[in-house]
């Protein structure tokens, strides 16, 4: 496994890793670590994937272990090859490495009958042909207890004919299913004999027809760790109650290798959901523009939108791993993104709304390059040549004609200051005869202030950033906010429906912006900051030499530091 260079020199703890910690030094499963993220290829990933990717890799990688893909494909239908492709290559550029481990339940199909075959030999799994409404009243509830299926009692050899007729499809779809024979009147559900097998005829994107019985989630995930010899099966806190059941069928198994089940807190963040079924429904539906969307919390949009494998790797190593759900706010993430790409994005000047500035004593023709810091972060980074020419952009909110107090930018009789270049004065203001908007300025430059300093220790108040007109490509820019409104959408208090608090203004498109020549033929996916208005990445999808198109990440305001102020 790669050593992954992180900024968080410390390495996070916390109770999984305690407990390990713990069983390595009592040399369990003779001390070794093994682990697995388990994704069903039935969506994209997002970011509380994300987590359990970092936990599980992570765990392993720092106490020279393994841990392996298992792609958990036993759900046919709903699941797809294209997403398991994104699956990997998600996995990959986090810099995460399974090498030559990469796994599929339905690899397991024909052990895993077997399994179930030897449950139905002790006596321990049955054929049961009460309908789904019929399985459901006998369940009982939380203050009941079950009743016993009247099939429970079938002799050992019906229920190896039965089963060996469900697997050769000789039954209809619903018409009888595999449970285990523990107990109906065990206070936890789970354990009221449990379905283990059902009858789907349902095309499989690995196995095509050859199955039409597909065993449980419950059935196959146990065995499945506990055949790759998986020693720490790390999973979420849904799964606490369905321990005592991975654990009764490994040890009715009698297998070798019985992994230890740890639950832990899904991640949740604000301002968007974390459910495959709902992320599906807004691609599905066209609330955003696919699963790759910059707005979207899922790996494949996040990167889109400019976001470092780092810097998230990051966010999961500092929200920590509890026992207790609770919400993540989001500010936390763009803090670390913003912490990261502070240090590697080169600076550079873009005007997003721009506003024409001409500088009247300024000759015509003339240009020259000047000077501008890369990364006043990072020396190393160096300088480059920007072009001054008479005729210049800035940003349309640089400017007001009557500016109100605590205004300091650019206004009738002002000077300010452009970055790396000149101080400009306001001479005159033109505007629109019909509509009265402001459409050029006339300033006057200080030759004296060549670089941004002024000789004679003149003051002013404000530096703008600019482009030259002339030398300036044209760029589209897209601005994103919060998908949703409400700070957690799937609450039912906020709204009936998740998506009545869609944020109606998540994407804003400016398509005449523009950007310092600098930026000419960017590559997709390089990114950089835009002075004083955040961190860009140029489009993965839409970019091209002829049309360059950038993503914000992520403003330049820092409202994590203000919660956290605030909170002291
Ligand atoms: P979803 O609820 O979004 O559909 P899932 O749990 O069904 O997610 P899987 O593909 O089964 O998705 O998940 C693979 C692994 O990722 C599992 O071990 C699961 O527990 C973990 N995981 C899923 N969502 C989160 C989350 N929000 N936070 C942490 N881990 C998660
Ligand atoms: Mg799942």
């Amino acid at each position: 496994m790669p050593k992954l260079n992180s900024t968080n020199s410390k390495l996070p703890s916390d109770f999984i890793r305690n407990i390990i910690a713990e069983d390595i030094k009592a040399n369990k499963n003779d001390s070794k670590v093994v682990t697995r993220f388990p994704p069903e290829p039935n969506g994209y990933l997002h970011i509380g994937h994300a987590k359990s990717i970092c936990l599980n890799f992570g765990i392993a990688a720092e106490n020279n272990g393994i841990c392996n893909l298992r792609f958990d494909d036993t759900n046919p239908g709903k699941e797809d090859v294209e997403y398991v492709e994104s699956i990997k290559s998600d996995i990959k550029w986090f810099g995460f490495d399974w090498c030559d481990r990469l796994y599929y339940t339905s690899d397991y199909f024909e052990q895993l009958y077997q399994f179930a075959v030897k449950l139905i030999k002790k006596g321990k799994a049955y054929v049961c042909n009460l309908s789904p409404e019929e399985t459901r009243k006998y369940r009982g509830t939380l203050t009941e207890p079950g009743r016993k299926s009247p099939y429970r009692n079938r002799s050992v050899e019906e229920n190896l004919d039965l089963f060996e007729r469900m697997r050769t499809g000789e039954f209809e779809d619903g018409f009888c299913v595999l449970r285990a024979k523990i107990d109906m009147s065990s206070p936890n559900l789970i354990m009221r004999d449990p379905t283990l097998y059902r009858i789907r005829r349902v095309y499989h994107h690995r196995t095509g027809d050859k199955w039409c019985i597909y065993p449980m989630y419950d059935f196959s995930h146990c065995l499945s760790d506990s055949m790759e010899g998986i020693t720490h099966s790390i999973c979420t806190l849904e799964f606490e109650n369905n321990r005592p059941l991975y654990d009764w069928l490994l040890d009715e198994l009698e297998v070798k290798c019985h992994p230890q089940q740890i639950e832990f807190a899904r991640l949740n963040l604000s301002y968007t959901v974390l459910s495959k079924r709902k992320l599906v429904e807004l691609v599905d539906e066209g609330h955003v523009n696919g699963w790759d969307d910059p707005r979207m919390p899922t790996v494949s949009g996040l990167r889109r939108r400019g976001y470092t494998p780092l810097s998230i790797r990051n966010f999961c190593n500092c929200i920590g791993v509890a026992k207790r759900d609770s919400m993540v706010d989001m500010a936390l993430l763009e803090y670390n993104v913003r912490e990261d790409l502070n240090k590697r994005a080169p600076r550079v000047m873009a005007v997003l709304r721009p506003l024409k500035v001409i500088i009247d004593n300024y000759p015509e023709d003339f240009v020259e390059e000047l000077d501008a810091l890369n990364n006043p972060e990072d020396p190393g980074m160096g300088t480059r040549k920007v072009p001054f020419s008479r005729v210049l952009f800035i940003e349309q909110e640089d400017f007001r004609e009557d500016p109100p107090n605590k205004f300091y930018r650019l206004a009738p009789g002002r000077e300010v200051r452009l970055r790396y270049a000149y101080f400009v004065t306001c001479v005159e203001v033109v505007k629109d005869k019909k509509t009265g908007g402001v459409i050029e300025l006339h300033c006057t430059y200080d030759p004296k202030t060549k670089g941004g300093d002024s000789p004679d220790g003149r003051k002013v108040k404000a530096t703008l950033h600019w482009v030259s007109a002339a030398h300036s490509i044209e760029a589209e820019v897209r601005l994103y906010d919060h998908l949703f409104t409400a700070a957690n959408p799937g609450d039912k208090k906020e709204a009936e429906d998740f998506k009545d608090c869609l944020n109606p203004n998540s994407l804003e498109t400016l398509t005449s912006c523009r950007v310092e020549p600098s930026l000419a033929g960017a590559a997709q996916e390089s990114r950089c900051q835009f002075e004083r208005l955040g961190y860009f990445c140029v489009d993965s999808v839409d970019s091209s030499e002829s049309k360059l198109v950038f993503n914000r990440t992520v403003t330049l305001r820092d409202t994590w530091a203000k919660i956290q102020k605030a909170r002291k």
